[in-house]
Protein backbone atom coordinates (compact mmCIF):
# COMPACT_ATOMS: atom_id res chain seq x y z
CA UNK A 1 0.00 0.00 0.00
CA UNK A 2 3.15 2.15 0.92
CA UNK A 3 4.52 2.48 -2.98
CA UNK A 4 1.14 4.11 -4.32
CA UNK A 5 0.66 6.41 -0.86
CA UNK A 6 1.96 9.94 -1.67
CA UNK A 7 3.60 10.28 1.62
CA UNK A 8 6.08 8.60 4.17
CA UNK A 9 3.61 7.14 6.11
CA UNK A 10 4.67 5.94 9.92
CA UNK A 11 2.97 2.81 10.48
CA UNK A 12 4.74 1.60 7.67
CA UNK A 13 8.09 2.46 8.54
CA UNK A 14 7.02 0.65 11.66
CA UNK A 15 6.03 -2.59 9.26
CA UNK A 16 9.64 -2.74 7.90
CA UNK A 17 11.13 -1.90 10.91
CA UNK A 18 9.75 -4.67 12.81
CA UNK A 19 9.02 -7.09 10.53
CA UNK A 20 5.09 -6.71 10.58
CA UNK A 21 2.52 -4.50 11.78
CA UNK A 22 3.15 -2.68 15.32
CA UNK A 23 0.27 -1.49 17.48
CA UNK A 24 0.13 1.66 19.19
CA UNK A 25 -1.45 1.86 22.79
CA UNK A 26 -2.46 5.19 24.61
CA UNK A 27 -1.68 5.27 28.48
CA UNK A 28 -2.43 7.87 30.97
CA UNK A 29 0.05 7.75 33.90
CA UNK A 30 -2.00 10.12 35.67
CA UNK A 31 0.28 13.41 35.25
CA UNK A 32 -0.73 17.04 34.81
CA UNK A 33 0.29 19.75 32.46
CA UNK A 34 2.28 23.08 33.26
CA UNK A 35 -0.44 24.94 31.55
CA UNK A 36 -3.02 23.88 33.75
CA UNK A 37 -1.40 23.65 37.21
CA UNK A 38 0.21 26.84 37.17
CA UNK A 39 3.62 25.87 37.10
CA UNK A 40 3.35 28.39 33.97
CA UNK A 41 -0.21 29.21 34.05
CA UNK A 42 -3.54 27.82 34.38
CA UNK A 43 -6.69 26.98 32.34
CA UNK A 44 -4.58 24.98 29.50
CA UNK A 45 -4.32 25.43 25.70
CA UNK A 46 -7.82 26.88 24.84
CA UNK A 47 -8.81 23.37 22.51
CA UNK A 48 -7.96 21.09 25.61
CA UNK A 49 -10.25 19.48 27.46
CA UNK A 50 -9.92 17.86 30.95
CA UNK A 51 -8.66 14.48 29.83
CA UNK A 52 -5.41 16.20 28.50
CA UNK A 53 -5.83 16.02 24.69
CA UNK A 54 -5.78 12.07 25.20
CA UNK A 55 -7.63 9.45 23.10
CA UNK A 56 -6.92 6.72 26.06
CA UNK A 57 -9.36 4.53 26.37
CA UNK A 58 -9.22 2.66 29.92
CA UNK A 59 -9.74 4.70 32.88
CA UNK A 60 -6.68 7.04 34.26
CA UNK A 61 -7.22 5.33 37.73
CA UNK A 62 -6.04 2.08 36.10
CA UNK A 63 -2.65 1.22 37.02
CA UNK A 64 -0.14 1.40 33.65
CA UNK A 65 0.21 -1.68 33.48
CA UNK A 66 -3.41 -2.85 33.32
CA UNK A 67 -4.25 0.20 30.61
CA UNK A 68 -1.00 -1.77 28.80
CA UNK A 69 -2.45 -4.85 29.04
CA UNK A 70 -6.30 -3.74 28.13
CA UNK A 71 -4.66 -2.02 25.12
CA UNK A 72 -2.84 -4.94 23.77
CA UNK A 73 -5.74 -7.42 24.97
CA UNK A 74 -8.01 -5.03 23.04
CA UNK A 75 -5.73 -5.27 19.31
CA UNK A 76 -5.32 -8.61 19.79
CA UNK A 77 -9.82 -9.00 19.43
CA UNK A 78 -9.57 -7.10 16.18
CA UNK A 79 -6.24 -8.39 14.73
CA UNK A 80 -5.74 -11.92 16.69
CA UNK A 81 -1.99 -13.39 16.56
CA UNK A 82 -1.14 -10.43 14.12
CA UNK A 83 -1.01 -7.98 17.03
CA UNK A 84 2.58 -9.31 18.84
CA UNK A 85 4.27 -5.92 18.89
CA UNK A 86 3.28 -2.82 20.06
CA UNK A 87 4.19 0.99 21.38
CA UNK A 88 3.82 2.67 24.78
CA UNK A 89 2.75 5.77 23.79
CA UNK A 90 2.34 7.75 26.98
CA UNK A 91 -0.06 10.70 25.93
CA UNK A 92 -2.21 11.97 28.30
CA UNK A 93 -1.22 15.89 29.30
CA UNK A 94 2.70 15.78 30.05
CA UNK A 95 4.70 12.96 30.29
CA UNK A 96 7.97 14.38 31.35
CA UNK A 97 6.48 17.00 33.95
CA UNK A 98 6.80 15.10 37.15
CA UNK A 99 10.52 14.26 39.47
CA UNK A 100 12.85 11.72 37.41
CA UNK A 101 12.25 8.61 40.27
CA UNK A 102 8.49 9.03 39.30
CA UNK A 103 9.14 9.15 35.59
CA UNK A 104 11.63 6.12 35.87
CA UNK A 105 9.17 4.52 37.49
CA UNK A 106 6.40 5.24 34.84
CA UNK A 107 8.66 4.84 31.59
CA UNK A 108 9.83 1.28 33.51
CA UNK A 109 6.54 -0.36 32.40
CA UNK A 110 6.82 0.25 28.63
CA UNK A 111 10.61 -0.41 28.84
CA UNK A 112 9.99 -3.98 30.56
CA UNK A 113 6.91 -4.95 28.97
CA UNK A 114 8.76 -7.89 26.44
CA UNK A 115 6.17 -7.23 23.97
CA UNK A 116 6.43 -3.42 23.82
CA UNK A 117 9.43 -2.64 20.95
CA UNK A 118 9.00 0.94 21.41
CA UNK A 119 8.14 3.98 23.56
CA UNK A 120 6.58 7.16 22.38
CA UNK A 121 6.75 10.09 24.87
CA UNK A 122 4.37 13.42 24.55
CA UNK A 123 5.08 16.11 25.81
CA UNK A 124 5.84 20.09 26.01
CA UNK A 125 9.03 21.75 24.68
CA UNK A 126 9.24 23.51 28.22
CA UNK A 127 9.02 20.24 30.15
CA UNK A 128 12.74 18.90 29.11
CA UNK A 129 15.48 19.88 31.17
CA UNK A 130 18.42 18.47 30.94
CA UNK A 131 17.95 15.79 33.79
CA UNK A 132 14.97 14.30 31.84
CA UNK A 133 16.68 14.19 28.13
CA UNK A 134 19.48 12.40 29.67
CA UNK A 135 16.90 9.68 30.65
CA UNK A 136 15.10 9.48 27.68
CA UNK A 137 18.79 8.91 25.96
CA UNK A 138 19.19 6.24 28.58
CA UNK A 139 16.27 4.77 27.50
CA UNK A 140 16.54 5.40 23.74
CA UNK A 141 19.52 2.87 23.96
CA UNK A 142 17.78 0.57 25.42
CA UNK A 143 14.60 0.41 23.02
CA UNK A 144 12.84 2.08 20.04
CA UNK A 145 12.21 5.56 21.07
CA UNK A 146 10.15 8.87 19.97
CA UNK A 147 9.52 12.24 22.06
CA UNK A 148 6.58 14.48 20.89
CA UNK A 149 6.25 17.83 21.10
CA UNK A 150 3.20 19.70 20.62
CA UNK A 151 3.91 22.74 18.47
CA UNK A 152 0.75 23.56 17.04
CA UNK A 153 1.97 26.96 15.54
CA UNK A 154 4.81 28.16 14.58
CA UNK A 155 3.77 31.87 15.45
CA UNK A 156 4.04 32.95 18.50
CA UNK A 157 0.83 35.48 18.79
CA UNK A 158 -1.09 32.30 17.66
CA UNK A 159 0.39 30.44 20.54
CA UNK A 160 -0.35 33.18 22.84
CA UNK A 161 -4.14 33.78 21.68
CA UNK A 162 -4.50 29.89 22.24
CA UNK A 163 -2.63 30.19 25.99
CA UNK A 164 0.06 27.35 24.78
CA UNK A 165 2.45 29.15 27.30
CA UNK A 166 5.60 28.63 25.61
CA UNK A 167 7.51 29.87 22.88
CA UNK A 168 8.40 28.97 19.03
CA UNK A 169 11.81 29.69 20.79
CA UNK A 170 11.33 27.25 23.13
CA UNK A 171 9.89 24.78 20.68
CA UNK A 172 12.88 25.34 18.20
CA UNK A 173 15.45 25.07 21.57
CA UNK A 174 13.69 21.61 22.31
CA UNK A 175 14.44 20.64 19.41
CA UNK A 176 17.72 20.52 18.64
CA UNK A 177 18.76 19.68 22.41
CA UNK A 178 16.44 16.00 21.76
CA UNK A 179 18.10 15.27 18.70
CA UNK A 180 21.88 16.11 19.84
CA UNK A 181 21.24 13.27 21.97
CA UNK A 182 20.13 10.94 18.73
CA UNK A 183 16.56 10.85 20.13
CA UNK A 184 14.18 11.44 17.20
CA UNK A 185 11.38 13.67 17.60
CA UNK A 186 7.56 13.84 16.16
CA UNK A 187 5.99 17.41 16.18
CA UNK A 188 2.52 17.86 16.50
CA UNK A 189 0.68 21.18 14.25
CA UNK A 190 -2.65 22.00 14.13
CA UNK A 191 -4.36 23.17 11.09
CA UNK A 192 -7.08 25.80 11.48
CA UNK A 193 -6.27 27.63 14.56
CA UNK A 194 -8.05 31.12 14.88
CA UNK A 195 -5.29 33.76 13.66
CA UNK A 196 -3.30 31.41 11.54
CA UNK A 197 -3.91 32.21 7.94
CA UNK A 198 -3.13 29.83 5.03
CA UNK A 199 0.02 31.43 4.89
CA UNK A 200 0.94 30.98 8.54
CA UNK A 201 -0.15 26.96 8.72
CA UNK A 202 3.03 26.92 5.83
CA UNK A 203 5.52 28.48 7.58
CA UNK A 204 4.76 26.64 10.61
CA UNK A 205 5.54 23.33 7.71
CA UNK A 206 8.50 24.77 6.89
CA UNK A 207 10.06 25.78 10.20
CA UNK A 208 9.63 21.89 11.10
CA UNK A 209 11.05 21.05 7.61
CA UNK A 210 14.00 23.55 8.41
CA UNK A 211 14.77 21.80 11.99
CA UNK A 212 14.84 18.25 10.19
CA UNK A 213 12.18 17.11 12.76
CA UNK A 214 11.95 13.07 11.98
CA UNK A 215 8.33 13.02 12.15
CA UNK A 216 5.23 15.16 12.04
CA UNK A 217 1.41 14.54 12.89
CA UNK A 218 -1.19 17.02 11.60
CA UNK A 219 -4.43 17.58 12.48
CA UNK A 220 -7.36 19.61 11.64
CA UNK A 221 -8.80 22.09 14.38
CA UNK A 222 -11.38 20.30 16.52
CA UNK A 223 -13.66 21.57 19.20
CA UNK A 224 -14.42 19.38 22.37
CA UNK A 225 -16.29 19.71 25.19
CA UNK A 226 -14.91 21.11 28.30
CA UNK A 227 -12.33 23.25 26.13
CA UNK A 228 -12.04 26.89 26.00
CA UNK A 229 -12.58 26.76 22.46
CA UNK A 230 -16.25 24.78 22.55
CA UNK A 231 -17.59 28.02 24.55
CA UNK A 232 -15.52 30.25 21.50
CA UNK A 233 -17.04 28.51 19.00
CA UNK A 234 -20.77 27.82 20.58
CA UNK A 235 -21.02 32.03 20.33
CA UNK A 236 -19.81 32.12 16.88
CA UNK A 237 -16.16 33.40 17.54
CA UNK A 238 -14.34 30.36 16.00
CA UNK A 239 -14.69 29.73 12.38
CA UNK A 240 -14.22 26.19 11.41
CA UNK A 241 -12.80 24.94 8.52
CA UNK A 242 -14.38 22.59 5.57
CA UNK A 243 -12.79 19.25 4.82
CA UNK A 244 -11.66 20.65 1.30
CA UNK A 245 -9.98 23.47 2.83
CA UNK A 246 -8.18 20.87 5.52
CA UNK A 247 -7.12 18.58 2.83
CA UNK A 248 -5.95 21.17 0.65
CA UNK A 249 -3.77 23.04 3.28
CA UNK A 250 -2.25 19.31 3.97
CA UNK A 251 -1.47 18.49 0.69
CA UNK A 252 0.28 22.18 0.42
CA UNK A 253 1.71 21.19 3.58
CA UNK A 254 3.14 17.15 2.44
CA UNK A 255 4.43 18.98 -0.44
CA UNK A 256 6.54 20.93 1.41
CA UNK A 257 8.05 18.50 3.68
CA UNK A 258 11.24 16.16 2.66
CA UNK A 259 10.26 12.49 1.70
CA UNK A 260 12.49 11.54 4.99
CA UNK A 261 9.90 13.00 7.50
CA UNK A 262 7.65 10.43 8.67
CA UNK A 263 4.10 10.98 8.70
CA UNK A 264 2.71 10.07 11.67
CA UNK A 265 -0.93 10.86 11.28
CA UNK A 266 -3.17 13.56 9.56
CA UNK A 267 -6.29 13.47 11.23
CA UNK A 268 -6.80 14.23 14.96
CA UNK A 269 -8.11 11.60 17.22
CA UNK A 270 -10.94 13.33 19.73
CA UNK A 271 -12.84 10.86 21.23
CA UNK A 272 -16.11 10.57 19.15
CA UNK A 273 -18.27 11.53 22.44
CA UNK A 274 -16.51 14.47 23.16
CA UNK A 275 -16.30 16.03 19.85
CA UNK A 276 -18.68 18.82 19.09
CA UNK A 277 -16.72 19.75 14.85
CA UNK A 278 -16.40 19.80 12.49
CA UNK A 279 -18.08 16.81 12.00
CA UNK A 280 -16.43 15.32 9.33
CA UNK A 281 -13.47 15.08 11.09
CA UNK A 282 -14.92 11.97 12.25
CA UNK A 283 -14.67 10.17 9.28
CA UNK A 284 -11.03 9.80 9.71
CA UNK A 285 -10.64 7.40 6.50
CA UNK A 286 -12.98 9.61 4.13
CA UNK A 287 -10.22 12.18 5.03
CA UNK A 288 -7.49 10.84 4.36
CA UNK A 289 -8.89 8.89 1.10
CA UNK A 290 -9.33 12.49 0.23
CA UNK A 291 -5.90 13.61 0.71
CA UNK A 292 -4.74 10.95 -1.17
CA UNK A 293 -6.88 11.80 -3.89
CA UNK A 294 -5.84 15.50 -4.19
CA UNK A 295 -2.30 14.95 -4.46
CA UNK A 296 -3.06 12.22 -6.94
CA UNK A 297 -5.22 14.88 -8.58
CA UNK A 298 -2.09 17.42 -8.40
CA UNK A 299 0.16 14.90 -9.40
CA UNK A 300 2.54 15.67 -5.97
CA UNK A 301 3.70 13.89 -3.45
CA UNK A 302 5.86 14.61 -0.23
CA UNK A 303 8.14 16.95 -0.52
CA UNK A 304 7.73 17.53 -4.45
CA UNK A 305 6.92 21.56 -3.75
CA UNK A 306 10.91 21.57 -2.35
CA UNK A 307 12.54 21.51 -5.70
CA UNK A 308 9.95 24.58 -6.92
CA UNK A 309 11.00 25.93 -3.56
CA UNK A 310 14.56 26.56 -3.92
CA UNK A 311 14.49 28.00 -7.22
S1 LIG B 1 -2.86 20.33 25.09
FE1 LIG B 1 -1.22 19.50 26.34
S2 LIG B 1 -0.08 21.33 26.98
FE2 LIG B 1 -2.10 22.04 26.34
S3 LIG B 1 -3.33 22.07 28.23
FE3 LIG B 1 -3.68 20.09 27.19
S4 LIG B 1 -2.23 18.70 28.17
FE4 LIG B 1 -1.54 20.80 28.62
Amino acid sequence: MSAELPYNLFSQHLREKFGEKVFKVTLDAGFDCPNRDGTRTWGGCTFCDASGSSAQVSPPSTSLSEQLEVGMAGWRRRFGDKARKFIAYYQAFTNTHAPLDRLREVYRVGLEHPDVVGIAVGTRPDCVGEPVLDLLAEMSAQKYLWVEYGLQSAHDATLLRINRAHTVEEFIDAVRRTQRRGIEVCAHLIHGLPGDTPRMMLASVDLLARLGVEGIKIHSLHIVKGSVMAGQYLRGEIPMMSQEEYVGWVADSLERLPWEIKIHRLTGDALPHLLIAPEWSRHKLQVLNAIQQEMRRRNSRQGSALDVLKC
